[in-house]
């Protein structure tokens, strides 16, 4: 969807090197998967609500729905952990956890020095004084949650106009979880919609704040692969880490301070260092990001026509620019590799995704549902009247989104594309946010939030790096003065005029970049206790652009409020009617609450006449290694490998360490960092990935070609014991 143009790299760079394999790979799997049989209702991302009506024991488990969730007693669930966004669990009474190396990566970043560079030498604490803040982690625990879907829908009216109803709904929530903390001091809380404008349920959770790194490998084990291997099966990344919360000294949450204690878990999970084998069944507690498979036809064909090649390619140049900046610097790719590191994975997934829609024909597939279910409704008086127009009020949303499309991406993406325009924007609402009403104020700058709102910014600052946040800003402002005429943004046209875009825009860029006072931390943090006339009167470039950008800002927010109103209401009625036709229960989509999955380690067949077994050893990394990055592997792990130094971790059939584990259990983002459990519930791996063509499995489930990936636990001792020399977190976890 960019507007190509003879001297953009994105041209230069519309398929990187690095997917060529598998796109032939998945081109042969074209062929195959045309006669897949997709199971679209197929989910298996149990909410807390669900777990009791399992039947586990058929499935092969030996724990039961009570030993996983028990309300008002211990379950496996009290040693999970929502980290940053990933999944990581609980392993000692010393608040132990391990997650991935993925999810570590910036903390690991920030804490880094091109003098102490341990994303590329890894992190070992040798005693609990040694631990580093893991700087941007937190961690939050499940306490408790309750349905209030009524609280929050008895606000609702049927005569309410759609913007006022998305209004409405923010309301309620924000008095919920505000009410909610106030009852319990320390407490964070949160309302989840589990199904759009139809439920909703209260979490409250522990939120620890001190968090610190322990052990995390070198980046050549942890992220060994890197984007080549990222999303593909055969894997042979180590991605784990270890950190650990800390709370004061009376066991509240409390934020870094040296007297804090290791947090101890009310429970936590036995590691088996035994591991488990192909067809052994397996399962997963953890926090599953987002997937879409209760939405129509029309969402999945904005998204395959509009938003995902559009954020692929921008993403996918903006990876090449970020990347030539810092690949003689290593103090620049310091500050650059997470950003890096985060859109690669978003791109190769939207491709992965791309691919699998159009080979599946999963819009194609969905139409042909929604067809039958206008027919369901059709053919009953009542059912028509309640729920005749359901489908095409969601079409016409998506309609206008298509349509107004070439303006709102563009208009998000230069609002993004430059650091400090962000940090201006940021500085120009927050002033203004924060003489409101606590409640009425947008998220980011409740008291409840805006302390971390800071903090982000400032992170995000010590990332700064200015020739590439020029190059970002420039090239958002030439595609937006590249819009046809009826997409043009004002305010774009105002500042750079339109006769000679390039020169304006090279000037605009030159004068505010040279006088802006936003890199200066002292500076930046001081605006936020600024009035907003005190605000005006700085003239600082970066705020005066946010201020000019505003009002638009303000109508489009307003717009998306009124689409969400319509979303809402109807996408709840469509969950209802199309429940009734499929005569089932839907199990709610992911939405970042705690889940259930389980199933079993195997392989998958990837295209005709290939087959994938489930487990990757020691051998496979040896072979991968050139040397060279992402396949660079230590010295001294091959020289482990080639001295059969494997201990009890080794395979028994494979006599290998075995590295990483295929399964087929339902995953998606967030899920990151789960402990993988053996039916006893142990910790046996720790999730991270899907395989290339799992990647659909966010819009669609199915059995054929869904497979997660985990780091077996066999692999992540070996490393931690002998090539890090760890004993001792070996012994805290009790397998020493
Ligand atoms: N590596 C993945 C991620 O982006 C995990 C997944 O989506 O399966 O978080």
């Amino acid at each position: 969807m960019h507007t190509k143009h003879s001297n953009t790299p994105l041209l230069h760079h519309s398929i990187i090197p690095s997917l060529q394999q598998p796109m032939i790979r998945i081109f042969i799997l074209f062929i195959l998967f045309s006669n897949v049989n997709l199971s679209i209702a197929d989910e298996g991302m149990y909410p807390l609500s669900e777990i009791h009506k399992l039947n586990l024991k058929a499935k092969g488990l030996k724990v039961s729905p009570k030993d996983i969730y028990n309300p008002g007693n211990i379950g496996l669930i009290d040693a999970i952990v929502n980290i940053g966004g990933c999944t990581g669990s609980f392993i000692s009474n010393d608040g132990l956890i391990i997650t991935n190396h993925h999810c570590a990566f910036g903390a690991v970043q920030a804490a880094s020095t091109t003098e102490n560079d341990y994303v590329t030498n890894g992190f070992l604490a040798q005693t609990r004084t040694e631990e580093i803040i893991a700087k941007g982690l937190t961690v939050r625990i499940v306490d408790s949650y309750k349905d209030v879907s009524k609280e929050i829908l008895s606000t609702l009216t049927d005569t309410m106009d759609l913007t006022a109803r998305t209004k409405t709904i923010d309301k309620r929530i924000k008095e919920i979880v505000s009410e909610t903390e106030k009852n319990n001091p320390g407490k964070r809380a949160e309302v989840s919609e589990m199904f759009t404008g139809k439920s909703y349920i209260l979490f409250i959770y522990t939120f620890l704040k001190d968090v610190r790194l322990v052990y995390v490998p070198p980046r050549s084990i942890g992220e060994f692969g890197g984007e080549n291997d990222n999303w593909v099966w055969p894997r042979h990344t180590g991605d784990f880490s270890f950190i650990r919360a800390y709370v004061a000294p009376d066991g509240s949450p409390a934020d870094y301070s040296t007297n804090n204690v290791p947090y101890h878990p009310k429970i936590f999970l036995k590691v088996n260092p035994n591991g488990v084998d192909e067809n052994d069944p397996v399962f997963i507690l953890g926090y599953p990001g987002r997937t879409f498979r209760h939405r129509t036809s029309y969402y999945l064909g904005f998204e395959e026509d509009i938003r995902m090649p559009y954020v692929a390619d921008l993403f996918e140049w903006q990876i090449a620019t970020l990347e030539n900046a810092g690949k003689n610097d290593r103090a620049v790719s310091l500050k650059l590799d997470s950003r890096i590191k985060s859109l690669a994975n978003t791109m190769k997934n939207y491709r992965g995704k791309l691919q699998g829609m159009k080979r599946l024909s999963i819009v194609a597939k969905k139409t042909d549902e929604e067809k039958s279910l206008q027919q369901f409704i059709d053919s009953d008086l009542k059912l028509k009247k309640q729920y005749g127009t359901v489908l095409s009020e969601i079409a016409s949303i998506y309609n206008e989104m298509r349509a107004q499309s070439g303006y709102e991406m563009t208009f998000d993406y230069l609002r993004q594309s430059s650091t400090l325009l962000s940090f201006g924007f940021s500085v120009y609402e927050a002033v203004r946010e924060l003489k409101k009403p606590d409640l009425e104020r947008e998220s980011a700058y409740m008291d409840r939030n805006f302390a971390r709102t800071k903090e982000s910014i400032i992170s995000s600052l010590k990332n700064y790096y200015e020739p590439v946040d020029k190059i970002f800003f420039k090239e958002m402002l030439m595609r937006a003065s590249r819009l046809p005429k009826n997409m043009r943004i004002p305010i774009v046209d105002s500042l750079i005029g339109s006769v000679e875009p390039e020169a304006a825009i090279d000037k605009l860029i030159n004068d505010i970049y040279s006088s802006t006072k936003l890199k200066d931390e002292a500076f930046l943090l001081n605006t936020f206790s600024k009035t907003p006339e005190e605000i005006d009167q700085l003239h600082e470039p970066f705020i005066e652009l946010a201020k000019t950008i505003y009002p638009a800002v303000k109508q489009l927010r307003e717009i998306r409020q009124r689409r969400e109103g319509a979303l809402s209401k109807y996408s709840a009625l469509f969950v209802e009617v199309k429940e009734m036709f499929q005569k089932k229960n839907f199990i709610p989509d992911a939405n970042s609450t705690l889940r259930l999955t389980f199933g079993k380690i195997e392989g998958y067949a990837p295209a005709d006449a290939l087959y994938s077994s489930p487990i990757t050893t020691m051998k496979g990394v040896f072979e991968k290694t050139t040397g060279v990055e992402p396949y660079d592997t230590p010295r001294k792990l091959i020289e482990m490998y080639k001295a059969k130094n494997f201990g009890r971790y080794m395979h028994k059939k494979k006599k290998d360490v075995p590295v990483a584990l295929l399964y087929n259990l339902d995953t998606t983002g967030g899920n990151s960092g789960s402990p993988l459990l053996n039916a006893k519930g142990e910790v046996v791996g720790v999730n991270f990935d899907r395989a290339f063509e799992a990647t659909i499995n966010d819009y669609a489930w199915s059995e054929d070609y869904s497979r997660s990936i985990a780091v077996d636990i066999r692999y992540v001792l070996w490393v931690t014991e002998k090539f890090a020399g760890a004993e001792h977190l070996l012994k805290e976890m009790g397998v020493k």
